[in-house]
């Protein structure tokens, strides 16, 4: 757990204790801070009681309090803890924001902050993978993994690398990287914005808390995303900027766990900030290779008589979906069988349609299925399934060695789903069930024996 003198003596409230939550809670009670904490479950609350005073924050009086710091799942834009707070003239922190503080009472060590829409979690784990390759000791949080208050610090000369959403930057002032990485910008948690620009903003602001001899990296060159470099470009303030959308890298055939243009783009980013960290290339290239990936990010979950099965369950949106279709090229015909659908984030699938071409059919789920269902029909056959297993049993069915079934849903799961990872459980589980029934290329076989039937091959069908 991090410790720090820079909290003790201090009160700090707590606005919801789940897992950050609780490992702020901890980290705040053994620095010797006075802590008051909330949450509407009562066996967190309970789970609390013996290191906090049990209080709503929204009926206390916060005016003596140094901050109020609440989880980034919490929904400032309509909370009424962002008014409350501002009257009480109060900070609203997150638990990132504590890390800075604590900062100066750790051993020396620096810090990498990543952002972006889509890629943190692959870049982060690559990154953190790298440096622990490298032998220097290393840590990674934010939002991933275990919360970074409840990490062991590291040794002198340790890297914390931190995956950081737009939430968990809005509630952060004082993170000064050493390393920033802005990966990509596109529309997405616009319920959470007043609109894509001010998403955008969002991202932006963790450049604004660096300080000027610190690397910032940029990935790749949609519009937002130059714009944000343009923007840092001619503050002229950070000075050692590494636009990263031109970089190439060769080898990709050797890193099995970053197959798809989207993870070259990710390989890229993270060896781009392993140099600014000072590594070399005879440390990063090896690390490349042995990184295992991810759960659910474009995770191979069966190969069986030549049929792929994929997991790419948290491609939530349709721009993390499209370089997923990219990463299975067409070879003499398309070869995914796609499975999307879910709880839709936007009416069109523009960032997928360079891919279409590589799709064999796609079988649709959730409550996004009919809208797909029309947007898909001009360019693919579609199979409207409705329901997980059927997808995969219909997808299977159709498959044939050198084919893929991959799940990409482009959408939220919420609507069928708990979250992203129950979605490709319940994937998993369904091609579990297709490998053990035989049911892989069924449609294929019963096609052929038909043939054979109809060209006088003595068929019982
Ligand atoms: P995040 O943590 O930003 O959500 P992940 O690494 O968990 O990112 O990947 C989320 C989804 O986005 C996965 O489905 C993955 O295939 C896709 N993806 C990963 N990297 C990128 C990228 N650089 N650009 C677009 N999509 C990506």
């Amino acid at each position: 757990m991090i410790r720090s003198s820079a909290f003790a003596n201090k009160s700090y409230a707590i606005l919801g204790l789940a897992r950050s939550g609780m490992a702020t809670l901890d980290a705040l009670h053994a620095s010797g801070a006075r802590v008051l904490a909330w949450d509407a479950r009562q066996d967190l609350r309970d789970a609390a009681k013996d290191k906090a005073i049990i209080a709503d924050p929204l009926e206390t009086d916060l005016s003596d309090y140094d901050a109020v710091i609440v989880s980034p799942g919490v929904p400032l834009n309509s909370h009424p803890i962002r008014d409350k707070a501002s009257d009480d003239g109060v900070p609203v922190i997150g638990d990132i924001e504590l890390f800075a503080q604590a900062r100066r009472s750790l051993p020396p060590h620096r810090v990498v902050g990543i952002t972006g829409t889509n890629g943190k979690s692959t870049t982060t784990a690559l990154l953190h993978h790298i440096i622990r390759s490298a032998a220097l000791p290393t840590q990674m949080g934010g939002n991933i993994g275990l919360p970074i208050l409840s990490q062991h610090p590291l040794a002198a000369g340790g890297i914390y690398v931190l995956e950081l959403s737009s939430y968990q930057i809005d509630l952060t002032y004082s993170l000064d990287c050493d390393v920033a990485m802005l990966l990509n910008i596109s529309p997405d948690h616009l319920d959470r914005y007043d609109n894509f620009d001010a998403y955008a903003a969002s991202k932006v602001r963790l450049f604004d808390m660096m300080g000027a001899d610190h690397a910032a990296i940029f990935g790749s060159d949609d519009e937002k995303t130059r714009l944000a470099l343009q923007l840092i470009h001619s503050e002229g303030r950070v000075q050692n900027i590494v636009d990263t959308s031109a970089m190439v890298l060769d080898g990709q055939a050797d890193w099995p766990s970053l197959q798809g243009p989207h993870n070259m783009q990710n390989a890229i980013a993270a060896v781009a900030a392993a140099e600014a960290l000072g590594l070399r290339e005879h440390q990063w290239r090896p690390a490349l290779k042995s990184f295992k990936g991810l759960a659910h990010r474009m995770e191979r979950v069966a190969e069986t008589q030549g049929v792929l099965f994929v997991n790419d369950s948290k491609a939530t949106n349709p721009a993390s979906t499209g370089p997923a279709l990219g990463a299975y090229p067409k070879t003499d015909e398309p070869r995914i069988h796609w499975i999307v659908g879910g709880l839709p984030k936007s009416d069109n699938l523009k960032e997928c349609e360079p891919y279409f071409g590589n799709v064999k059919q796609a079988y649709t789920i959730g409550e996004a299925g009919q809208m797909f269902g029309e947007l898909l029909a001009p360019h693919m056959p579609v199979d409207p399934c409705e329901m997980m297993l059927t997808a995969v049993q219909h997808a299977a069915a159709n498959a044939k060695p050198g084919d893929v079934v991959l799940l990409s849903p482009a959408c939220a799961s919420f609507d069928q789903f708990k979250d992203f990872e129950a979605r490709g459980e319940c994937f998993r589980c369904a091609v579990d069930s297709v490998i053990e029934n035989g049911q892989i290329g069924e449609n294929l076989r019963t096609g052929i024996e038909l043939e054979a039937g109809n060209g006088g091959g003595g068929s019982t069908l």
